[in-house]
Formats: C-alpha cells, sequence, structure tokens
C-alpha cells in the first residue's frame, strides 16, 4: 500500500510496522486519544513544503504569503508566520485570525471580489501591506474608506490575463469569465484613475489563474502578460514596487505529476529575472494540502444488491471536496484489519442524508466495522471548507511534531451547534 504524501525527507505520513503513522505517531493512538474524525497534520511536512518555496526563491527579493483560506487553524497560521511567512487573506475574519496567530500585518495582502467598508477599515488600521482590488467600485469605496480614516490605502489590481490554466472550472479563475480581476484591457484606464484618487497609493500589480495547476506554463504566460502592463505603466510614470503572480501550484492526489516548487517556478521565475520589482506569491493548497489527512473511523458495512458501502463517521461537512467537485482523495487502510477482511469495492460514504455525500466510490479495502481509515491529502480546503450540516460537530485537528501530538482544536461539542440560537418570546 503506497502513502504519498511523504515530504522529500521521508517525514510526513507513512507505514511503520503495518501501522499508519503521523511522523513517529501511529493513527490508532491519536484516534483513541482525541476521537474521529479528526484532522492530523504532520509539523515537518508543513514546513518542508514552506521551505521548497524559499529554496526555490532563494537570491530573490519574494514574499510567501499563504493563502489563509486552505487552512486557518491558528497554530499552521502561526507556523508560517514563525518560517518569515506573510499571509493572503480574503476577509476580516481571517485578518483576525492571522493577527491573533502572531503574523505580522505589514506581510498581509487582502485579495477577494466583495470586501466590505468595514473589513477595509480593520485592514487600514492594522497596516496591510497591500489591498488586491477586484474592481473600479472597490477602488472608489477604498479611497473614501482610506480618506475617512486619514490614510492612504496601498493597492495593487488584480488583474485578469484571460490565460486558461486548465483545471476543474470551479477553481479556474483567471478567464475573462470569472468573477475575479478586472479584464485586460481596463487594467490600464483604472490605474490612471487611482493615480489621481487623493487616498490611494499604487504599489503593485495581481492575479491569481486557478487552482490545482499541475503544468507550470499558464503560470508563467499570465506573468509574461503582466510584465507588458508593468512596463507600460512605468512608461506613464506609474512604478509598481512589487508583482504578485497568485497561488495555484498542484498537488499529487491520486497519480498527478505533481510539480515541486521548483520545478513549477522556474519558468514564471525565469519570466521575471532581472525584475527590480519584489515579486509576491500567494500558495495555499501546495503548503498545507498533503501535510494534513483525514482520519475516521468505519461505524457500518452495508452489503446491498449493487454496491457495498462503508458508512465511515467522517461526512461532506467534515471534507466537502469529493461532493463539491467530485475531487479524489486516496483511501487508506490504518492497519490490517484484526478480523482478516477480505478486500472488497466499497463505496465510502458519510453519515449525512444526501445522496451526494461520499468520500470515494469503488475503492478496495479489506476493512471491518471499526477500523480505521485515512483519507488522504486532506490539508488544504478540507477543515476549512467544514460545515455543521445535520447538525454536526465539527471534528477535532492535531498537529503531530515528531512524537508529539498537540490538540490544535477542539472537537466542537453539540452546545455550541446552537449557542448563538434564540426561540421566538
Ligand atoms: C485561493 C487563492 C489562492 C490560493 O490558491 P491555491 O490553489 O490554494 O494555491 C491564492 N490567491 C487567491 C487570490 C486565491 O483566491
Amino acid at each position: 500500500m503506497s502513502v504519498h504524501c511523504f515530504t522529500p525527507a521521508g517525514t510526513g505520513f507513512g507505514y511503520r510496522d503495518g501501522v499508519l503513522c503521523a511522523e513517529e505517531v501511529p493513527l490508532p493512538q491519536i484516534a483513541a486519544a482525541y476521537g474521529t474524525p479528526c484532522y492530523v497534520y504532520s509539523r515537518a511536512a508543513l514546513e518542508a513544503a514552506y521551505a521548497g518555496y524559499v529554496s526555490a526563491l532563494a537570491g530573490r527579493n519574494a514574499l510567501i504569503c499563504y493563502a489563509v483560506k486552505a487552512n486557518s487553524n491558528l497554530a499552521i497560521l502561526n507556523l508560517f508566520a514563525r518560517l518569515g511567512g506573510g499571509f493572503d487573506i480574503v476577509s476580516g475574519g481571517e485578518l483576525a485570525r492571522v493577527l491573533t496567530a502572531g503574523g505580522d500585518a505589514a506581510k498581509v495582502v487582502f485579495s477577494g471580489v466583495g470586501k466590505s467598508p468595514d473589513e477595509m477599515r480593520a485592514a487600514l488600521a492594522a497596516g496591510i501591506l497591500c489591498f488586491n482590488v477586484e474592481s473600479a467600485s472597490e477602488l472608489a469605496t477604498l479611497n473614501d474608506v482610506a480618506g475617512s480614516m486619514g490614510k492612504r490605502a496601498p493597492v495593487s489590481l488584480r488583474v485578469n490575463p484571460d490565460v486558461d490554466p486548465k483545471t476543474h472550472p470551479y477553481i479556474a479563475t483567471g478567464l475573462r469569465s470569472t468573477k475575479f480581476g478586472i479584464p485586460f484591457e481596463e487594467a490600464l484606464p483604472l490605474y490612471r484613475r487611482a493615480r489621481d484618487l487623493p487616498h490611494i497609493d499604487i504599489h503593485g500589480i495581481d492575479c491569481h489563474i486557478g487552482s490545482q495547476l499541475l503544468d507550470p506554463a499558464p503560470a508563467a504566460e499570465a506573468a509574461a502578460r503582466l510584465l507588458g502592463l508593468v512596463d507600460a505603466l512605468a512608461g506613464e510614470g506609474i512604478a509598481l514596487s512589487h508583482i504578485d503572480v497568485g497561488g495555484g501550484m498542484g498537488i499529487r492526489y491520486r497519480d498527478e505529476a505533481a510539480p515541486a516548487a521548483s520545478e513549477y517556478l522556474a519558468p514564471l521565475l525565469g519570466v521575471l529575472a532581472g525584475r527590480r520589482e519584489r515579486l509576491l506569491f500567494e500558495p495555499g493548497r501546495s503548503l498545507v494540502g498533503n501535510a494534513g489527512l483525514l482520519l475516521a473511523r468505519v461505524a457500518v458495512l452495508k452489503h446491498g444488491a449493487e454496491k457495498n458501502f462503508a458508512v465511515v463517521d467522517a461526512a461532506m461537512n467534515d471534507l466537502a471536496r469529493p461532493a463539491l467537485y467530485e475531487a479524489w482523495h486516496d483511501i487508506v487502510t490504518v492497519e490490517v484489519s484484526p478480523g482478516g477482511a477480505a478486500a472488497k469495492p466499497y463505496e465510502v460514504v458519510g453519515p449525512v442524508c444526501e445522496s451526494g455525500d461520499f468520500l470515494g466510490h469503488d475503492r478496495p479495502l479489506a476493512v471491518d466495522e471499526g477500523d480505521l481509515l485515512a483519507i488522504l491529502s486532506a490539508g488544504a480546503y478540507g477543515m476549512a471548507m467544514s460545515s455543521n450540516y445535520n447538525s454536526r460537530p465539527r471534528a477535532a485537528e492535531v498537529v503531530v511534531d515528531g512524537g508529539r501530538v498537540h490538540l490544535v482544536r477542539e472537537r466542537e461539542r453539540i452546545e455550541q451547534l446552537f449557542a448563538g440560537e434564540r426561540v421566538l418570546p
């Protein structure tokens, strides 16, 4: 049985004596101590993923702004902050998390198509590095908000380079048909307008063309298109101090030939060679995706007329990606079933009352009721997208560091689910 979410250094997750371990800790030990479902992250794998970017960017004036939405647990944000990372946020809530986790506001960029005036105020008060502005309307509002605070807002325009990233349509964001960014040909006039606004400081340019990108060419092509604009702006006396090329590098979920950070970034860095502007990157998935798994227990085996079902105690509310994008996650047994079960193809499903509540289709598994399964590559857009659908408390989260296990989020308690609700008088 293969587990691919190893870091190059061989850390992360792997089998030892037939038992799947997170670093040095056997997963059954974690299930016994913290229950299931439980997200398990490897500190070494998180740090190795970050180090991959650092070494790929060695010698460049670059800042890694981790995309908080991929996994916003405070422990993970704190880890990247300690490594010197910045952050890409998309809400006031994410800003509060970053600041609470010890992140440096001066390394925060704020993306998103619908920033509210309150969110703008909070970010201006904190002193963030830059707003990635996505529309003319947002630019005008930001100018007003900054003016009302006696400040000037640092901005980049998020430009839509109209490059096809060749990924799932739900996560392609750089085509002219998406809601994101400013159309390429409208960028120059909007920069001119920004220059004339009294409470706006132009700092940079930004793009983000999509997610789970395996081919480095589209990102390099997008960067080349941005450079054309940067040089046209310079010709009009608008000098930018940074170029933000977004995130999007893909990871291996199944059998994809996922690039290393150095391979993915090489063509992009080639395009950007010799530039004086600081380079910003906004990786999310590639920093956390393969550093986490979802640990679940088989509750019920049902052998139906056509299919066998393994009903586990994790569901679409814990990990939405399969239901939402038909995403593939490898699912493996944590140990050889003590009952000596024979392998059968299973529909791995959760207890939620939706036919779309599945984690994997047609997976060969040798399992008995009560056995533990690991749903791999679940560190990104896993816990962060979880919900309380079916009034299911959200899972616990732990970070393993060598032989130690740290609980970084308690399992939600049932009372917390409706603590804010009121009945009518
Ligand atoms: C989601 C997002 C990212 C991170 O994308 P990944 O595919 O997880 O690397 C970066 N920048 C912006 C603006 C985003 O919306």
